[in-house]
């Protein structure tokens, strides 16, 4: 659908939708059938990711319970435009938005197993932030409308099992029961509380307090909620053949929402000499890894090449000494000048956009880097904290003095799947901060970071700042010729970076 916002807006607003929302939450059951222009379809997909990045770095930062996470999610939901309090009459927009960008996110996170579990993790989070917040009546309301209505047992029956359900639920009196609405229940719904033995069973039946019911019905939205993925999974092969969807549903799911480091203000201020210090004081792991491999080795196969190459353009070097960079290390191994000026040279002046289509290519974004081209034998590419066997890591962790309690740590996120924020901790136990007061996403990020951290240009915040997480779309590039959000022109860059690639598939 290509027609005018305003054509849009009309066109939506003409054919009123408004029953299909009457409840701020819900399970996500339908997909939305209404056009919308692919403007609006980015931008909700967009908007929907920084909100579930929020919500992953929340997490791990604050109990999930508590006021601070609840005030922070609140004040993203506000200010994403997304519904945040279930009160709220007149939320359509919101409603809708919430609805649609959903189902887009759906579509391009079904694409992996990787994929897919974060999906689920984030939305279960931001669910159950939500039915939280729902009063007693309005819960009530929503779980008629998801058809969970459970039968509340009536006060004859309640009385008659009053010991059985204090004695079989945890923290609940005989005056408590007497106070709570209990809810009968299928087993298979109340799975969670019958393994943990909270909860009073009978002929097949629990018998579950009001305050419990979260637990099934999270339960039941993640069934549910896995199931549509592994299914959406299955139609890709129609998807994919949808040459304006894919490539924008790929590079939602590769995407990093920031900017992109293309245009470098810092160009020429680094020198050569500089690197090593570098690489230890500022660089992510991933660089310090492939920096140490190519001053070991002399050489770098394609991927590290690829990825440190523009990295190193990132941070400011120019097109000489990138040139003088590579070449004097290749020399050491087994290229010689002439090879070198031959093959390697002529990609390097590629990757600055002074050969073949003269594109600027963009520095690797950490969810490039942690989802495509993962490392095999040989390669020193890809994210340390992704690609890395634990022990590995744990032992390069140990050789850089990381202290045990903080590779304790980093390792802990690791095995939540949690690789950015691994890497954040990683850079708050190298520079001393309790916390790093920026949402990473970007290897040139951690370095521009780490500089202004070590040069004084920064205090550290004591606060995870969510509300200047991710910098906003239009003010906050650093270059202005060029978006890092998902765009088709980031399409078009990617298919002419494989033309690059190419080059490059000499080991
Ligand atoms: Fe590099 Fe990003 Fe992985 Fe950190 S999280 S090591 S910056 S790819």
């Amino acid at each position: 659908e290509f027609s005018s916002r305003a054509r849009q807006k009309h066109a939506r607003l003409a054919g009123d939708q408004r029953e299909q929302y009457p409840h701020s939450l819900q399970f996500y059951l339908e997909p939305p059938l209404e056009s919308i222009s692919l403007v609006e379809f980015e931008s909700f997909a967009i908007d929907r990711l920084r909100l579930l990045k929020v919500i992953e770095n929340l997490g791990v930062s604050y109990v999930r319970s508590s006021d601070v996470y609840k005030t922070k999610l609140e004040a993203e939901l506000r200010k994403l435009k997304f519904p945040y309090r279930a009160l709220a009459e007149d939320d359509y927009e919101a409603r809708r938005k919430d609805h649609i960008s959903h189902f887009i996110l759906r579509l391009a996170y079904c694409q992996s197993e990787d994929l897919r579990r974060w999906f689920l993790q984030q939305e279960m989070d931001l669910f159950r932030y939500r039915f939280h917040e729902l009063t007693g009546s309005l819960m009530q309301r929503f779980l008629e409308h998801a058809n969970l209505s459970f039968e509340a047992i009536g006060e004859d029956l309640k009385n008659e099992l009053a010991n059985e359900l204090s004695v079989s639920t945890p923290g609940f009196s005989l005056p408590k029961v007497k106070e709570q609405m209990f809810y009968k229940v299928g087993l298979a719904d109340a799975v969670d509380l019958f393994r943990a033995r909270r909860v009073f069973i009978k002929d097949g039946f629990a018998y579950v307090p009001f305050k419990e019911i979260d637990v099934i019905v999270l339960n039941n939205y993640r069934t549910k909620l896995s199931k549509a993925l592994a299914l959406t999974a299955r139609s890709l092969p129609s998807i994919q053949s949808d040459e304006r969807l894919q490539p924008l549903l790929n590079h939602l799911s590769h995407s990093y929402v920031g900017p992109d480091y293309s245009i470098q203000k810092n160009s020429g201020k680094i020198s050569l000499e500089q690197i090593d210090a570098l690489s230890v004081k500022s660089f992510p792991l991933c660089m310090r890894q492939l920096h140490r491999a190519l001053r070991d080795s002399h050489h770098l196969r394609h991927g590290g090449r690829m990825q440190y190459g523009l990295f190193l353009k990132g941070i400011g070097l120019t097109l000489e000494q990138a040139l003088e960079f590579w070449k004097k290390e290749f020399i050491r191994g087994k290229v010689d000048a002439d090879k070198f000026d031959k093959g390697y040279a002529y990609s390097i002046r590629h990757s600055f956009g002074k050969e073949g289509k003269r594109t600027d290519y963009t520095p690797y974004s950490c969810m490039k880097i942690i989802m495509s081209n993962p490392p095999s034998q040989g390669d020193y590419h890809g994210c340390p904290f992704r690609h890395s066997d634990p022990e590995l890591l744990k032992q390069k962790l140990q050789s850089y003095k990381i202290p045990p309690s903080g590779i304790t740590q980093v390792l802990e996120l690791v095995k939540g799947m949690h690789y950015q924020l691994a890497c954040q901790k990683y850079f708050e136990l190298t520079h001393d901060v309790d916390d790093i007061g920026f949402s990473l996403s970007h290897p040139n990020q951690y370095f521009t970071e780490s500089q202004k951290l070590l040069s004084g240009g920064r205090e550290p915040k004591k606060e995870l700042n969510n509300s200047g997480n991710f910098p906003q779309k239009n003010n906050s590039q650093e270059s202005t010729n060029s978006s890092s959000t998902p765009t088709s022109s980031n399409a078009k860059a990617d298919t002419e970076l494989e033309g690059l690639e190419a080059y490059f598939t000499e080991d």
